[in-house]
């Protein structure tokens, strides 16, 4: 078995050089694509795209790789994920309950138990939309570094009694850099100091330039408390949905990612995670970062018990070995066997990056005392 390098792997998978030292930094190895990684190193990378691995003989693993991205004729349309980012205070957690209220298919009567903070509704047209609550900017962003771009739209809220304010422009600039289109909603309308043009304007400076400013970004006026134009904002993401032609292969082992996850005290480990490709199906066998798992149950947006959720669904998943962090990948994998065997590798490659960083931290530690 040989070494290989990083940027020559990255050329026989059709990846950029970039994304794998990215992947590698996140698995704790710091390398550039002109250094050589070893081959165990080079295989697990290679599953972490979702490609396969030719095997010639039994101990000799020549490198070729399949590219495993799903064929055209196997995608089929799948529902847009909804991102809401915005100033504290300025209306998230309204509009995002507000929203859900906004479905059609309403579950029981007198109101939706509201299980997980993600959700997808249905429209009027039938169509289905994703709302992920991801906990706050932080985690977004940590999804971001971990390689993990889940959101196709982002819905940004400004209260339009308040004004552009630090939040905003952080929302603005890593939306800007995650290249996803953004949609404005100027909260807050019934307020009688609410004032949109000012917002409108003020978002010019920081190249948001909404279509009466004859830009291109949509926004609309609304109210998150008294549920004012919702159908019109809906309206605005199915449009900008349609525009993006979102895809995926639902007819395959599925590839999630994890939205946020805690320890329940009757439950053990339980991830929210969306699925990005693939059906998770009960029963499962999963590799979640350094973890191996098998679902033991997929409960759904309202609570119920589901045997499995296909693109796009924001499920919580129970049968993991540990609490995973945001952002990471959930694999299915064939059998329990090479699910151990990938988690013990990715925890020995984590024990022993730590270990060599262990004398540079301490002396940084050192250096920042003096
Ligand atoms: P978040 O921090 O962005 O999640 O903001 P919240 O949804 O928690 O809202 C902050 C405050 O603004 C709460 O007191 C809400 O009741 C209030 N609020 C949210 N949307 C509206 C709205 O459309 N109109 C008015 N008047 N108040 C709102
Ligand atoms: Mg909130």
């Amino acid at each position: 078995p040989e070494a290989i390098t990083v940027g020559e792997l990255a050329k026989r998978m059709g990846e950029k050089g970039a994304q794998l030292v990215k992947a590698l930094f996140n698995m704790d190895m710091m390398v550039t694509v002109n250094q050589t990684i070893d081959q165990d190193t080079a295989e697990l990378l290679v599953e972490e795209f979702g490609h396969n691995i030719e095997r010639v003989s039994a101990d000799d693993v020549e490198i070729k790789v399949e590219q495993d991205v799903d064929p055209e004729e196997t995608l089929k349309p799948r529902p847009a994920v909804v991102t809401i980012m915005g100033h504290v205070d300025h209306g998230k957690t309204s509009l995002l309950d507000a929203l859900r209220g906004t479905n059609v298919t309403k579950g029981e009567a007198g109101g939706i138990t509201q299980h997980i903070g993600s959700y997808q509704i249905e429209t009027k047209d039938k169509t289905k939309i994703t709302f992920l609550d991801t906990p706050g900017h932080a985690a977004f962003t940590e999804m971001r570094q971990r390689g993990a771009n889940v959101t196709d739209i982002v819905v940004l809220v400004v209260a339009a009694d308040d004004g552009i304010m630090p939040q905003t422009i952080e929302a603005i600039k890593h939306t800007q850099a995650a290249g996803v289109p953004m949609i404005v909603a100027i909260n807050k309308m019934d307020k009688p100091e609410a004032n949109p043009q000012k917002i409108r304007e003020r978002l010019l400076e920081h190249e948001v330039i909404v279509e009466s400013m004859s830009g291109e970004v949509q926004d609309v006026e609304i109210s998150a408390k008294e549920g004012t134009n919702l159908d019109e904002l809906i309206e605005k993401i199915s449009l900008q949905a349609e525009l993006l032609e979102l895809k995926a292969n639902p007819d395959r082992f599925a590839d999630a990612t994890v939205i946020e996850a805690q320890l329940d005290k009757g439950r053990g480990p339980v991830a929210t995670v969306l699925v990005t490709r693939g059906t998770l199906k009960r029963g499962d066998t999963f590799v979640v970062g350094t973890e191996s798992g098998k679902v033991r149950a997929i409960v759904n947006d309202q609570g119920k018990q589901i045997k499995e959720a296909g693109p796009s669904m924001p499920v919580e998943v129970l049968g993991l070995g540990g609490v995973p962090g945001a952002g990471e990948q959930l694999t299915v994998v064939e059998n329990e066997q090479r699910a151990r065997e990938v988690a013990q590798y990715r925890r020995e490659k984590a024990t022993e990056q730590r270990t060599a960083l262990a004398p540079t931290n301490f002396d940084t530690m050192f250096t920042n005392l003096q």
